[in-house]
């Protein structure tokens, strides 16, 4: 599987001038075949930076990143262009990722324009849009529009048809859905696990909210302030969040809460910056259970079981574990 650790954000080596933030840290995970993860916190946790550090946009400064079985981490442009041929990313805004100045035919294809090589297949490419454009519930008409044509979930629709163009084996949605109403957003998701399981296709899956990841997500990795805090399948974490941050976020989502015990912990105070890290668990400043040891001790992430793993001291002294 992949493993991910360590990473610094920014796409150059850190500069003397100015801090360095470790956007992410101690942040590792796998995603197979027809598996679909997701990363979920709030704004600023480094989910974005995970997710753009994997399709390379970024540059790991430490950690391995395997795609494939193949370490990609120092990677070369050139070295990347097949392996960026198995990723395609899916953005939370898809008319700012989709040229207004361009037919949706050419949008679709472009990726795939950029990959064939012979004319045989340059000669095959009107069909096979066609065909992907049906599959994204659009049609053949629909190819020859320009995006402001088109409603938020339509583009959408638009901007997986291009993903698809090229049957990548990941996907990287980053907040496909949240820019979306209620009604649209459970459409895309339908259509994008249809998808997984027609193509086999692996998604890495961001998201702030925890309903649309309860929708969609095989495995959800909890990040807060850089660091993954807790990993599990979807069911374990609903059922056994063991995490306080976790366990205050379930507290929060109303929709899924009835799935699960009745426990409140509220989440009192602000994220601090990400350049004055607290020491220890990154967390404590916020956690109604911290004690002189989560100052002292950053806590790594451990296996409890069941493929959940937990960054979190009370793993060890669940007497403290008393809200
Ligand atoms: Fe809270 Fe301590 Fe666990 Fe961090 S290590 S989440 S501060 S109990
Ligand atoms: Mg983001």
């Amino acid at each position: 599987g992949s493993v991910l650790d360590r990473l610094r954000f920014g796409k150059k080596g850190p500069r003397l001038d100015r801090p360095v933030v470790r956007a992410v840290n101690g942040v590792s995970f796998s995603i197979n075949r027809g598996e679909i993860m997701a990363l979920v916190g709030e704004s600023g946790c480094g989910k974005s930076t995970v997710a753009k550090t994997i399709a390379r946009i970024y540059k790991p400064t430490g950690g391995a990143l395997r795609i494939d079985g193949e370490d990609v981490a120092d990677h070369g442009f050139a070295q990347m262009l097949p392996v960026r041929a198995k990723m395609q990313m899916i953005f939370q805004d898809p008319y700012a990722s989709l040229n207004p100045r361009q037919k949706v035919r050419d949008i679709v294809a472009e990726p795939l324009l950029q990959q064939t090589a012979t004319a045989a297949e340059r000669r095959e490419v009107p069909a096979k849009i066609e065909a992907l454009l049906a599959r994204v519930g659009l049609n053949a008409e629909h190819a020859g529009r320009y995006p402001h044509q088109f409603s938020g979930g339509q583009r959408q629709r638009i901007g997986i048809a291009r993903a698809l163009s090229v049957t990548p084996g990941l996907i990287i949605a980053d907040e496909p859905v949240s820019a979306l109403d209620v009604s649209i957003q459970a459409q895309i998701l339908n259509l994008m696990k249809d998808l997984r399981d027609e193509f086999g296709l692996a998604y890495l899956f961001i998201s702030h909210d925890l309903s649309v990841v309860h929708h969609i997500a095989d495995k959800i990795g909890v990040m807060y302030l850089g660091f993954m805090v807790e990993n599990a399948p979807r069911d374990v974490l609903f059922s056994r969040p063991r995490h306080p941050y976790t366990r205050a976020l379930l507290s929060a989502a109303p929709s899924i809460k009835e799935k699960r015990d009745k426990e409140e912990i509220e989440l009192s105070g602000e994220v601090p910056s990400a350049l004055s890290l607290p020491s220890g668990c990154c967390f404590r400043t916020r956690c109604p259970f911290a004690w002189d040891r989560c100052a002292a001790e950053r806590p790594a992430l451990r296996d409890v079981g069941e493929g959940q793993t937990v960054a979190c001291h009370l793993i060890d002294e669940p007497e403290r574990d008393v809200a």
